[in-house]
């Protein structure tokens, strides 16, 4: 039978944003890193924006408040440190230096010792650093951070649940050193790092730290058997009969439903599981089913803590009312971290009230938690005036919600299908002949270096204190400026180079309608990168023509083709915030509607070739494989919207930004663009064998890495365009850099587009 179930000290969130809520984190840290600011002094900023959360979470009534969510850098590589897991190439450093000095080398790099590899955590635009194991890593309790922080928030009268990476979650993210044998695999390292788990869990107790919270979204993703029956073992490791005294465990999982992995952990002694059960509310139709947690509390993540819509208040209670029904208690909580959220919609100001009304940050959400708290365990009935305030300002913003019967009907008339398919597998059609180009046509990918003259003009632009005319000249003579740059260096199909444009979600956003931009709507990235998203709020329409201007300038100046730049549907998704009431596919294809209706007027204007980059679309790619399928139907669709109706002799280009191309090489084909940009230089043009002789119909794999500062060789150059067309072909094959220059100098540029030129007039002779 199952014993009584522990009690959990109320309503919490499973993490909270650490950035601070005027980048305070960002700002000492990057002044600590360029010499201006000292260790203590970034240390007391880190402390004041530690004790602003506990403090701020607890007087807002949370009944437990977590702990060990703040980061320097990131959680991945606070655990890694914890644990011990310090890749050779630090180890002086480990030995030599400040901790700190080691957390910041192994995320940023030294001189000769390159960074640990970052990569996205799951299917969230944060960014993790990936640990690197070996069977030689001496796993052993390092760093006592956890200890540290929940003394620190004692002190401060707050006591704190403690936040730890899960054991598998680390290991799963993990990836095995360059030195480990080829059959090591990271999970190998299970035993030892459980045992140095148990360590980690008996000082926290202690110190006296009751709840511990262990974060497991690993299994939310697709995971096999044999993971999921580990993640039996471990936490019947962690949790029963423990050799030492442990507190009580909370394993919260995120990002979706843990499906077949909930009755395995729940068959577990932990103490507490963490449901996300807005990603994976699909949970709930199973926990009926699993008795065992009825010795269980279980956390309601019924508060949405990666987008930023007010919750609705009663669909999320009766959700924890059907759990409540299974379980031996539940609590309220966060779908997942706040992290994935800005602070605070009280900061902006310049927002109108029908978006605002439908906004919640994470401080707002934290009162959310709170208000379906005492609703869950004293009854709506004791916070129905604010449940019913919360539900009318709800109803009235819903009913007020921009929409566009215009950009609707038009949708429908289409039809739901999609455009006709595009070219069928081998053999490719050639890409249609906008222009008469030369073999091997050489390009770029779209931006040019950003000076902090155009930033600056930007910004007097955008202040009022540069007027409109004032500020077209100065993007003309930009322009003007890239345009003779790039027929100096012989380039063959041109770009205008982007000088008007932030970001290039942004920009979009900002020039559509049904988005909205915030002030200090910042989210971090990685490290001390912060983004602001877009927040996409109602029907998308195009009030005007936004590129046409610039593109058409551009092409004025010179004989040769100027590409038009879009960016396309699913990347504009990816990098926002978006509406939940509709199906995401929905959204593209508005968002598609009106790039479609850009790419129309750009064609009017006499562009010949526009490019319609997807850097994101491999981003996007659900964490289950069984709805990939369905992801990538409406991602081609929204694409196909964009250029689904232009001329023949209309050249599409588009712009992917990653090099494993695996499960997306038929939404490629899909995507029918005449000519495909992908970043290739990394790996040595070893994906083009990955797409295969069908897909696309004219690539051109970056040549080199734009990444690196340093300036590619002609030699270099010419030896992977050689490879390259050993793969794919001569008369398929375009040459070009592997992303937009926009973050490079102006002189490496120079130098780099010179050689690529020279390169491929080398390799045009050999052909001869
Ligand atoms: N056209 C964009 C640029 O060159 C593409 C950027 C990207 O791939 N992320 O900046
Ligand atoms: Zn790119």
């Amino acid at each position: 039978m199952t014993s009584a179930p522990s009690p959990f000290p109320g309503s919490t969130v499973i993490g909270y944003p650490r950035i601070g809520p005027d980048r305070e984190l960002k700002r000492a840290t990057e002044r600590y890193w360029s010499g201006i600011l000292d260790r203590d002094a970034l240390r007391e900023t880190a402390a004041g924006l530690r004790r602003d959360t506990w403090n701020g979470l607890r007087d807002a009534g949370l009944g437990s408040v977590p702990s060990n969510t703040f980061s320097y850098y990131d959680q991945m590589l606070d655990t890694a440190l914890s644990v011990g897991a310090i890749p050779e190439r630090f180890a002086r450093i480990a030995e030599q230096e400040d901790p700190l000095d080691l957390l910041f080398a192994m995320a940023r790099g030294r001189e000769g010792i390159p960074a640990c590899e970052m990569t996205k955590w799951f299917d969230t635009n944060y960014h993790y650093l990936v640990p690197e194991l070996g069977p030689k890593t001496r796993l052993a309790p390092a760093d006592r951070k956890a200890v540290d922080e929940f003394r620190e928030a004692a002190e401060l009268g707050v006591r704190t649940r403690p936040v730890l990476v899960g054991p598998l979650t680390f290991l799963l993210l993990a990836k095995p050193a360059e030195q480990a044998p080829a059959d090591f695999r990271t999970l190998d390292l299970i035993g030892p790092l459980v045992e140095v788990y148990v360590d980690l869990l008996a000082e926290l107790a202690a110190a006296g730290a009751e709840w511990v919270q262990l974060d497991e979204p690993a299994f939310a993703a697709d995971r096999t058997p044999e993971e999921i029956a580990l993640l039996g073992k471990v936490y019947d490791r962690l949790a029963a009969a423990p050799s030492r005294p442990r507190p009580r465990l909370l394993v919260a999982s995120y990002f979706g439903e843990l499906g077949p992995a909930l009755p395995v952990l729940a068959r577990t002694a932990v103490d507490a599981i963490g449901l996300d059960l807005v990603a994976g509310a699909a949970d709930l139709d199973s926990v009926a089913g699993i008795p065992d947690l009825l010795g269980k509390t279980v956390l309601a993540g019924v508060v949405d803590g990666r987008n930023v819509w007010r919750t609705d208040l009663d669909a999320a209670l009766s959700k924890a009312t059907v759990l409540a029904g299974a379980a031996g208690r539940v609590e309220i909580s966060t779908s997942c971290s706040l992290l994935h959220v800005p602070y605070d919609v009280d900061a902006e100001t310049k927002l109108t009230a029908d978006v605002t009304d439908r906004l919640a940050f994470a401080r707002q959400k934290v009162g959310e938690v709170v208000l379906l708290g005492r609703a869950l365990h004293e009854g709506r009935a004791a916070v129905a005036a604010e449940m019913d305030a919360a539900r009318a300002t709800v109803d009235r913003v819903a009913a007020a919600k921009g929409r566009d019967d215009l950009v609707r009907t038009r949708l429908a008339a289409r039809g739901a299908g999609p455009n006709p398919p595009g070219p069928a597998a081998a053999p490719p059609p050639a890409p249609r002949p906008a222009q008469r180009q030369p073999a091997l046509p050489t390009t770029t990918i779209g931006s040019f270096p950003q000076t902090g003259a155009i930033r600056a003009d930007r910004a007097a632009h955008r202040a009022g204190r540069l007027d409109d005319a004032g500020y077209t000249e100065k993007m003309r003579a930009e322009i003007e400026r890239v345009v003779r740059l790039q027929e100096k260096i012989g380039l063959d199909v041109l770009v205008h180079g982007e000088p008007e444009r932030n970001d290039m979600v942004q920009y979009f956003a900002e020039n559509l309608d049904g988005f909205a931009t915030t002030e200090h709507g910042w989210v971090q990235s990685y490290g001390s990168r912060c983004v602001r998203p877009p927040i996409l709020h109602s029907d998308v329409t195009r009030p005007k023509p936004i590129t046409v201007e610039w593109a058409t300038y551009a092409q004025s100046l010179s004989d040769r083709p100027v590409k038009g730049m879009l960016t396309g549907p699913v990347t504009i998704l990816a990098w926002s915030f978006v509406r939940d009431d509709q199906p995401l596919g929905d959204t593209a294809r508005q968002v598609g509607l009106a790039l479609r209706d850009e790419v129309t007027d750009l064609e009017a204007a006499g562009l010949t070739i526009i490019q319609v980059d997807e850097p994101a679309l491999r981003e996007l790619l659900p964490l289950h494989e069984r709805d990939r399928e369905a992801y990538l139907a409406w991602a081609v669709d929204s694409f196909r919207m964009v250029n689904g109706a232009v001329a023949d002799a209309t050249q599409i280009h588009t712009h992917l930004c990653y090099s494993e191309f695996g499960e997306v090489v038929g939404a490629i084909d899909g995507l029918d663009a005449d000519v495909t940009t992908v970043e290739a230089a990394r790996s040595r043009m070893e994906v083009l064998a990955e797409l295969g002789p069908g897909v696309p119909r004219a690539l051109g794999p970056g040549i080199y890495d734009v990444h690196s500062p340093e300036v590619p060789g002609t030699d270099e150059l010419a030896g992977q365009l050689t490879a390259a067309r050993r793969h794919i072909g001569a008369d398929r094959l375009w040459a070009n850099p592997d992303c937009g220059l926009k973050t490079r100098g102006e002189p490496e540029v120079v130098a780099a587009l010179t050689n690529l030129v020279e390169a491929v007039h080398r390799v045009r002779e050999t052909t001869a």
